[in-house]
């Protein structure tokens, strides 16, 4: 990717080699301005936003370039420019369908490649290659004058104007027991973690989530400098356990993303209880009791879109975590975690499917309790709610929230809850804020 910096706009040019012949690639960048060369030849055949290329040898050379705008979070590229110091900043998540708007990819999780990076800025050129493959919701960047804290094997970036604060230290060291807690679990000697020898995180104001899990460049919220030590420690472990899971081996389709969140989940739970001990059981009890996922009543399957998946509100780490505890119960704790290992070390670099997880455990396949949502037969009776703050959010991790947050805001009684059937029934609603929802009304009907 080559990327040139302007005040709102970047220019970004994907270039692609074809390891083996393809019969026909579709790439989906949201670009402006979109150029396609195959060979240096032109040859654009866009459909939909879809660029369609058939007929391609091995070897060959696809070039996709285009404007891109640089967006409000870092779902995508985003860049902004720090009110403290004038510092300008740069990161980009290709996760939720953020890859599409800063690269051109076929934003499947199974379509892993070899990533070089290129970044060309004030005459300045720089270059990364990455190590072994991943796909392309897996990439992150983050570019800026950031200031770097380091420990043994971890480093933390932070912003200039927030620097090496005691919370940063104190995040920094949370990281340490994690990392270590999760080596163990893994029977893996530091410095052979899937990370390498250095495990990065970057911290970002205004992330619309707490946490990313991008290898090599691991985001997270500053929100987590001031939350309870518990569900930082969790959250920092939950990443930490995607490089292995997620990352090392990665879901083979968006509807398998639901199981790794759960193995994750899991993980990041049972390393909160080994750490902090007994302190932490309030946070854990909370966590554990969330209710059941729930089934939007229209619209696609919103586990098997690539803005939805990897939501909270849609794979349900927590449900998908307590079903695998229920796992570790029966097998015994040293049982699972050896058939976990195994199945890392057996499908390193590859994508595998929910299936696939279970048989490797040795049990038949589980789905977390789901609830069905009613319909609504008089949905056109309802005045249009929540408001456009909630329905015009681009970014999907944001909409999701801004929606359960005005579920919650507004006064209860079943008004809301026909209000809210409305909304997610309405063809023109976003899927985010319809999973938003689904999550809310969901929690409502299994408590
Ligand atoms: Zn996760």
């Amino acid at each position: 990717m080559h990327l040139r910096l302007g005040p709102e706009r970047a220019r970004t040019r994907t270039s692609l080699t074809l390891s083996g012949p393809r019969r026909a690639l579709d790439l989906t960048p949201t670009f402006d301005a979109l150029e396609v060369t195959v060979d240096g030849v032109g040859d654009c055949h866009v459909e939909a936003g879809v660029v369609r290329l058939r007929d391609l040898r091995a070897g060959a050379r696809v070039t996709v370039s285009g404007d891109v705008e640089y967006r409000p979070t870092p779902h995508g590229l985003h860049a902004w420019t720090d009110a403290a110091d004038g510092s300008r900043y740069v990161v980009a998540s290709g996760a939720l369908g953020g890859a599409r708007h800063f690269m051109a990819c076929d934003d499947g999780p199974a379509d892993r490649m070899v990533t070089r990076i290129v970044v060309e800025s004030g005459g300045l050129t720089r270059s990364w290659d990455q190590e072994g493959t991943v796909a392309s919701h897996q990439l992150g960047l983050a570019a800026g004058p950031w200031v770097m804290t380091t420990a043994p094997g971890t480093e933390l970036l932070a912003r200039r104007a927030l620097g090496q604060d005691a919370s940063v230290r104190s995040l920094l060291a949370d990281t340490e027991h994690v990392l270590a807690w999760l080596l163990d679990w893994f029977d893996v000697a530091a410095p052979n973690g899937p990370w390498g020898s250095t495990y990065t995180q970057v911290l970002l104001p205004r992330a619309p989530w707490l946490a990313m899990e991008h290898p090599g460049c691991v985001l997270l919220s500053e929100r987590l400098l001031g939350a309870p030590r518990a569900r930082r420690v969790a959250v920092l472990a939950h990443e930490a356990a995607h490089q292995w899971v997620g990352n090392l081996v990665s879901p083979r389709s968006w509807s398998d993303v639901g199981l790794f969140e759960g193995l994750a989940e899991l993980l990041g739970q049972l390393a909160c209880e080994a750490i902090m001990g007994r302190e932490a059981t309030g946070y854990l009890n909370r966590r554990r009791s969330a209710g059941a996922l729930a089934l939007p009543p229209t619209g696609p399957d919103l586990r098997t879109l690539p803005e939805t998946a990897g939501l909270a509100e849609v794979a349900g780490p927590v449900q998908h975590a307590e079903l695998l505890r229920i796992v570790s119960e029966t097998l015994g704790t040293p049982t699972f975690r050896d058939r976990i290992a195994e199945l890392v070390r057996r499908r390193a670099g590859t994508a595998c499917s929910t299936l696939e997880v279970w048989s490797d455990l040795g049990m038949a396949p589980r789905t977390p309790r789901t609830v069905r949502l009613p319909m609504l037969s008089n949905a056109a009776s309802h005045p249009k709610w929540p408001g456009d703050d909630v329905l015009t959010q681009s970014d999907p991790a944001m909409a999701a929230a801004a929606a359960r947050h005005a579920f919650r805001a507004c006064s209860s009684g079943g008004r809301r809850v026909c209000a809210a059937l409305a909304v997610m029934m309405e063809p023109s609603t976003p899927a985010a804020v319809t999973a938003g929802l689904a999550a809310e009304l969901g929690r409502r009907r299994s408590h």
